[in-house]
């Protein structure tokens, strides 16, 4: 006996459970299937929550061992307990997912735990703990992305790992390398080095976080090290190893490191193992994404995919984004999603946040651009906080003044960053955020700054 619904999503990521909502609230009868008991996919359960639950803790342990005393606050006996951090973490994923399934519940959909594999002519077989034969007019992908390995590299689960067990590790390691100076890489290198780890991070490019604006990145690079973490650039690991106590780094034409465990952050590819792809005509590229046209339709018909699975800003947000416009474009006819505004951020301390596009690109793209730069030294609630590292910087177009990038590496970048998206959103031009009256004392007003300075009049620099 197989159930029928409207319409069956596979992977309760953000991009899958956000999209059965909206199908719901369109109407819709809906499948969820996940494999995992937990709902939110690998951004709740093992990604963006429980990292910044363990860079907000980190970050508190080190600026009340570093930098409470220059402030006047004299703490002492302050002591990491390294269990207890990560129970605070596991508590934040566990209520998020028991909110998530109250969602399901309130919103009709059905859930089904297991995996879920496509059969063509609308089924999916469901293979499980409850396992069961679907068919729907519409069948959802989104199951999301899992790390990449390196040629030859293979993790181990314990002491060579990949970001879901470096949430996880019982203690610090005294010497841990980051294969990948990318997001993965600073924002966990960061969390052990605050807890005490010695870390070294090596990366195959001769810069760090590429696709970052690259004086941003050069401004991250400075400040990261003064923390304490150190770079090889231009590194190619040839093998890592490890005899369960230790672990042996081989680089090309370098000497070998020993260190006691290795985080490998070398980037995500799509997750379609054992999905039918093949049964249902789903296509996909030589890299394994699947291929979707403007409405997210796959090569098959009725089977459509959103999130990392479709390659693109492997990010929960776009994820998410393209869930609610593919079941809009399917229950209404219209679903909007602009590329060009989705904001992105890195969660370190300063945080790294941009939206639109970056000067390398404009100039790759010949296109003629003014800037405009603010930094935080100059402003006066950074001062009073204690964090005045980093600046804002306005990209604009030279002839029409329209935004086209706003990049920001500074506390609270990740929040700031959104006033710019807004604005590029609504079309505005550098002008526009300028005359807008930002409140004293906050760190907004260094946005108001940066979009002033485009035109050469920032009042405080
Ligand atoms: P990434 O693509 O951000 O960085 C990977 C880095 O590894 C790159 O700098 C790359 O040059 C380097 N690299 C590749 N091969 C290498 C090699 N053989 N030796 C040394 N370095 C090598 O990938 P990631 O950090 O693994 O993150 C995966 C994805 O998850 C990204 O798309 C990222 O945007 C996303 N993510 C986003 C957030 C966030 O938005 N805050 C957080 C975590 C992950």
């Amino acid at each position: 006996m197989s159930e029928s619904f409207d319409l069956i999503v596979v992977g309760a990521g953000p991009g899958g459970y956000v999209a059965a909502i909206r199908a719901s609230q369109l109407g819709m009868k809906v499948a969820l299937i996940e494999r995992e008991r937990q709902l939110g996919g690998t951004c709740l359960r093992v990604g963006c929550i429980p990292s910044k639950a363990l860079l907000e803790t980190s970050e508190l342990y080190e600026k009340s061992t570093k930098y409470f005393e220059e402030r006047g606050l004299l703490v002492q006996g302050v002591k990491l307990d390294l269990a207890k951090m990560m129970h605070h973490k596991d508590g934040v994923v566990s209520t998020l997912d028991t909110g998530i399934q109250g969602l399901m519940k309130k919103n009709k959909i059905q859930r089904f735990v297991g995996h879920g594999r496509l059969k063509g002519n609308g089924i999916v077989d469901v293979t499980g703990s409850t396992p069961a034969t679907l068919t729907a007019k519409k069948i959802l992908i989104a199951t999301g992305s899992v790390s990449a390995a390196l040629p030859g590299i293979q993790p181990d689960g314990d002491r060579i790992g990949t970001s879901t067990e470096a949430i996880a590790w019982t203690e610090v390691p005294s010497h841990l390398v980051v294969i990948g100076a990318g997001v993965i890489g600073l924002e966990l290198g960061t969390v052990w080095r605050r807890l005490g780890s010695k870390v070294t991070v090596l990366e195959y490019l001769p810069r760090i976080l590429p696709g970052v604006d690259e004086q941003v990145a050069g401004e991250a690079k400075r400040i990261f090290e003064k923390q304490g973490l150190s770079f090889q650039l231009g590194t190619k690991v040839t093998s890592v190893t490890s005899d369960g106590k230790s672990c042996l780094i081989t680089i090309e034409g370098a000497e070998p490191i020993v260190c006691d465990r290795v985080l490998i952050a070398v980037g995500r590819k799509p997750c379609t193992d054992d999905l039918g792809l093949e049964a249902a005509g789903v296509q996909t590229d030589k890299r394994g994404f699947i291929q979707v046209n403007s409405h997210y339709q796959t090569t098959a018909a009725g089977v459509f995919a959103v999130g990392d699975v479709i390659g693109g800003a492997m990010l929960a947000h776009k994820a998410e984004e393209e869930g609610i416009a593919c079941v809009e474009k399917m229950g209404t006819g219209h679903g909007h999603i602009n590329y060009g505004t989705i904001p992105a951020v890195i969660y370190t301390h300063p945080e790294i946040a941009s939206v639109g596009a970056n000067e390398d690109a404009l100039k790759t793209a010949g296109v003629k651009y003014k800037a405009g730069r603010f930094n935080f030294t100059a402003n006066g609630r950074a001062r009073a906080s204690g964090n005045t590292e980093g600046f804002v910087k306005v990209l604009a177009d030279e002839q029409t003044d329209r935004v086209l990038g706003v990049h920001i590496i500074g506390a609270h970048a990740g929040e700031l960053i959104h006033e710019a998206a807004v604005a590029m959103e609504f079309g505005a031009s550098s002008e526009d955020i300028a005359r807008c009256c930002h409140a004293h004392p906050t760190l907004s007003e260094a946005v108001k700054e940066a979009a002033m300075a485009v035109d050469r009049r920032a009042i405080h620099s």
